[in-house]
């Protein structure tokens, strides 16, 4: 075991209680043949379990103290890679084979480390990732309730995510405000849906989200983004036949992507 200061910045709330570490483990899924990656080891206690069921594990912590105390504590386990590094910069794509990847991740990375494994989303077979249980409901939510928005839609696009369990906060040191959430992500062996432009399509999804209270239309005409005009508007409305009064919230991706793809490819002047 090491004992460190945790350090608030690094978001550092340990785990203590052994059975969770192990239901982390068992929600993984974890078998001989697997390679997991591990994002902040911390002081080892799901790392351990992780290197008794995969056949190699890959840790990757920033914090020097932990990092090495590392080292000397799993020395016994031969299977066991231990990276000082910082994981939002790790190239994922590099690594050899495919992954899952297993974590109790720092508060302050969720998003941004979410994003940045599903760049190399073709490497990682799924995730299971500790995280905030509200940053959990938002991303698994479906349409029509205030939890649903762009990081549903983001995230969805690529996996499909399942809460598995909620993690009530007097199992860490110290203890974090919030309770977490365990969650699953598979990766979808392609797009949850087809869209023209990916890149103008999260324009339109980020659009309708910016003003939650707005209407639809008048969410992205607020926008100003490129190709909606009125007449671009109007005639995307008429053809996917989405009422231009609804809330962005209440689209479903497939939706999203309709709307997207006729404003992408309409000038909307024409019949
Ligand atoms: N896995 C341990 C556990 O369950 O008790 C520790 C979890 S703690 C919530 C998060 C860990 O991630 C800490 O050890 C922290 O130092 C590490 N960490 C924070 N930022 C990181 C980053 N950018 N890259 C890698 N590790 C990071």
């Amino acid at each position: 075991m090491i004992y460190v200061r945790p350090k608030k910045s690094l978001g550092q709330h340990f785990l203590t209680d052994t059975n969770i570490a192990r239901d982390i483990v068992e929600a993984a899924n974890i078998t001989g043949d697997d390679a997991v990656v591990e994002i902040g080891p911390g002081n080892g206690i799901l790392t351990r379990l992780l290197a008794e069921r995969a056949k190699k594990v890959i840790a990757i912590e920033i914090d020097e103290r932990l990092a090495d105390g590392l080292k000397n504590d799993l020395a016994g386990f031969k299977n066991i890679e231990l990276l000082h590094a910082d994981a939002l910069q790790f190239p994922f794509e590099k690594i050899e084979g495919r992954f899952k990847v297993a974590a109790n991740l720092p508060y302050y990375i969720t998003t941004p480390i979410i994003f940045h494994l599903l760049e190399s989303r073709d490497k990682i077979v799924s995730m299971t990732l500790m995280m905030q249980k509200e940053v959990a409901e938002r991303i698994a939510a479906k349409p029509g309730g205030k939890d649903y928005g762009v990081l549903s839609i983001a995230v969805q696009f690529y996996t499909e995510p399942l809460i598995n369990f909620i993690v009530p906060s007097s199992a860490f040191y110290p203890k974090p405000k919030v309770e977490s959430a365990v969650v699953s992500f598979s990766i979808l062996k392609k797009r949850r849906v087809d869209v023209l432009d990916e890149g103008f399509f999260f324009k339109v999804v980020r659009a309708a989200f910016s003003q939650r209270r707005k209407t639809l239309r008048n969410a992205l005409k607020a926008a100003n983004l490129p190709k909606t005009t009125d007449d671009a508007l109007d005639s995307a409305f008429t053809k996917t036949g989405i009422d231009p009064k609804r809330r962005g919230e209440t689209l479903s991706i497939a939706e999203f992507a309709k709307l997207a793809d006729q404003l992408a490819t309409g000038s909307g002047l024409s019949g």
